[in-house]
């Protein structure tokens, strides 16, 4: 009966690099929180695309915009202007609360954004010497798969095999604000870091981390960069996951939810006296920029404008962290909440993180490990509570073996 399954997962083994190993799972539909695959089976989507599906699959008021947006004009590059950049970037600046946007399309090209901007902000406004610029960055940290990204990474899988890595980065231990004091010196240029690690498996730094990072950058004059591309844009209950503890960063890199699940979108967001060091000709992109994001964009900061979705977020990150917290014990090790946003740590007596998420696969749920023992959950900010209940009924099923 499944043929069709068989036949595409061939397919694609044959010509597409083996990149990535996915669940046995074709999927061919998606709306709000559930897929259905080319057999016909329903599954709620516990992953949203990594939190790129923040608003669901194909929500309305962002299918419409691509639409008419697509029926008008798709690309001008920035060779032009467009008629649709200027309102996107006026909205999510006022949604940050800083002056300028600096739109890229994926995550990793952000971080590289942030990386070059904090780098000319150094040499040219601090002072730091040529080419002595350090970046600080923390053990865990995922950013994307770039060479100078993966050459600051610490997992062997993301590196090995792939330098000689990019010089400038030191790495300390992730929540340690005191190793980050020691680390910092006349020639740091900023600190980077993800408010929560997602990869890592949903790791919450200790309360008044990022308040401490903040004070040092303050302090020593570097800059904070915050990687919100995951944890940002109504994931954890707030806008960004800085807010939880009020902090404002002097760059945000945001990338995955901007494009509402539909396109890639990324930006870092900052103010004219950091962001400004940028001249024409130094950074860009081809499709930065573009009028169909921007205008899938605009109508992403308008629905998170609203604060439905945080508040959503808190609400039903409540009910999940409740529900969750239910199976300690029973087959799960450690649950860290923020959020609608889980990481899960299985008991290595019941299987591996992949062996969890295949069974339930076969049960409808749609997750994804991390790291061995971890399965992250990170549901479309639209699903509802009696979802949630059903989804961790079917984990309860399958950690009961
Ligand atoms: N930064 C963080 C925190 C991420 O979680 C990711 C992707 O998972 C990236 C950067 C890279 O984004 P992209 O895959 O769009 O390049």
């Amino acid at each position: 009966p499944d043929t069709a399954t068989a036949e595409l997962i061939d397919a694609e083994a044959a010509h597409v690099a083996h990149n990535y190993h996915p669940l046995p799972v074709v999927v061919a539909r998606g709306e709000g929180s559930w897929v259905s695959d080319v057999e016909g089976r329903r599954y709620l989507d516990l992953l949203s695309a990594y939190s790129a599906l923040n608003f669901g699959h194909r929500h309305p008021a962002l299918v419409a915009a691509a639409t008419e947006q697509l029926g008008r004009l798709t690309l001008t590059s920035r060779a032009f202007h467009n008629d649709v950049l200027g309102s996107f970037a006026t909205a999510l600046a006022e949604l940050a609360g800083k002056d300028m946007v600096l739109p890229m399309n994926t995550g990793a090209e952000a971080v590289e954004t942030g990386i070059k901007v904090a780098r000319a902000w150094a040499y040219r406004v601090k002072g730091v010497p040529t080419d002595a610029a350090n970046i600080v960055v923390a053990a865990g940290n995922f950013h994307g798969r770039t060479t100078t990204i993966v050459g600051f990474s610490d997992d062997p899988q993301a590196r090995d095999g792939f330098g000689p890595f990019a010089p400038g980065f030191r790495t300390v231990p992730y929540g340690d604000a005191a190793a980050l004091a020691a680390a910092i010196d006349e020639h740091t240029a900023a600190v980077l870091i993800e408010p929560i690690q997602g990869e890592a498996g949903v790791v919450i730094p200790p309360d008044g981390y990022l308040r401490a990072v903040r004070e040092l950058c303050t302090e020593q004059r570097v800059l904070f960069i915050a990687d919100e591309i995951q944890s940002g844009l109504g994931r954890v209950g707030t806008t960004f996951a800085c807010d939880r503890e009020g902090v404002v960063p002097d760059l945000y890199l945001l990338g995955k939810a901007l494009g509402g699940g539909i396109l890639p979108l990324s930006a870092v967001v900052g103010d004219r006296d950091v962001l400004g060091v940028i001249h024409p000709g130094e950074h860009g992109s081809t499709f930065g920029g573009n009028p169909l994001a921007a205008a899938v964009g605009r109508v992403v900061v308008d629905m998170l404008a609203s604060g439905e979705f945080q508040s959503r977020a808190t609400a039903l990150g409540d009910h999940l962290r409740d529900r969750l917290e239910g199976l300690l014990g029973s087959g799960v090790t450690a649950v860290r909440v923020a959020g609608l946003w889980a990481g899960v740590d299985i008991d290595p007596e019941i299987g591996t993180g992949r062996e969890v998420a295949e069974r339930l696969l076969g049960r409808g749920v749609l997750v994804k490990d991390t790291h061995g023992q971890t399965i992250r959950m990170a549901p479309p900010l639209v699903i509802r509570a009696t979802e949630i209940d059903w989804a961790v009924e079917q984990l309860k099923v399958v950690l009961a073996g």
